[in-house]
């Protein structure tokens, strides 16, 4: 009789320690897939634009474009955002093409930013990552380095390098938006 009940209970912990570590493995997938999963939703929160208006982007862009300027133009950007254009210069087109990316410029094209104008596109950075959510601001390039509000968790990103301190982003903040 105690035998029996001690195989019993022995049994009852083996299954207890097999569910234990089924819910641990599933709690740890559920968190490696959590930010890809909540990106996506972020992502289709935001429905795709079509271009309009004189600038030719769109109201997402716009709305992006008017903020950066009110915020940062005061504090030193150099002439007016860059934003539609027929080329985009990259593989794939990118967004400029699309109406749904602009070019913040801090020093003439082809000056590496250092300094003063170098503190203002980290600024605009920060400023991007904190309103993204609101804005349904995609990405943000400068300095040869991405964030992207659909990987949050890779954070600030190396990329590649692409040749020149304008295709590197080191004169310019880009902003592309879903
Ligand atoms: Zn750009």
């Amino acid at each position: 009789m105690n035998t029996t009940r001690g195989r019993d209970t022995a049994r009852r912990g083996k299954r207890r320690t097999i569910f234990g570590l089924l819910l641990i493995g599933g709690l740890v997938l559920a968190a490696i897939a959590w930010p890809t999963l909540s990106a996506q939703v972020r992502a289709a929160n935001w429905p795709k634009e079509q271009p309009r208006g004189p600038r030719h982007i769109t109201a997402r862009m716009e709305a992006v474009r008017e903020a950066v300027v009110k915020e940062f133009g005061p504090r030193g950007l150099e002439g007016a955002p860059g934003c539609y254009r027929e080329e985009g210069g990259i593989a794939g087109g990118g967004e400029h093409p699309l109406g749904r990316a602009c070019d913040f410029m801090l020093m003439p094209a082809g000056e590496k930013a250092t300094g003063k104008p170098d503190a203002l596109g980290e600024a605009i950075v920060a400023w991007v990552r904190e309103h993204a959510g609101e804005y349904g601001i995609w990405y943000v390039i400068y300095e040869q380095h991405i964030w992207s509000s659909r990987l949050p968790q890779q954070g600030w990103k190396l990329m590649e390098d692409r040749g020149s301190i304008t295709q590197n982003h080191f004169d310019h903040v880009h902003i592309s938006v879903y």
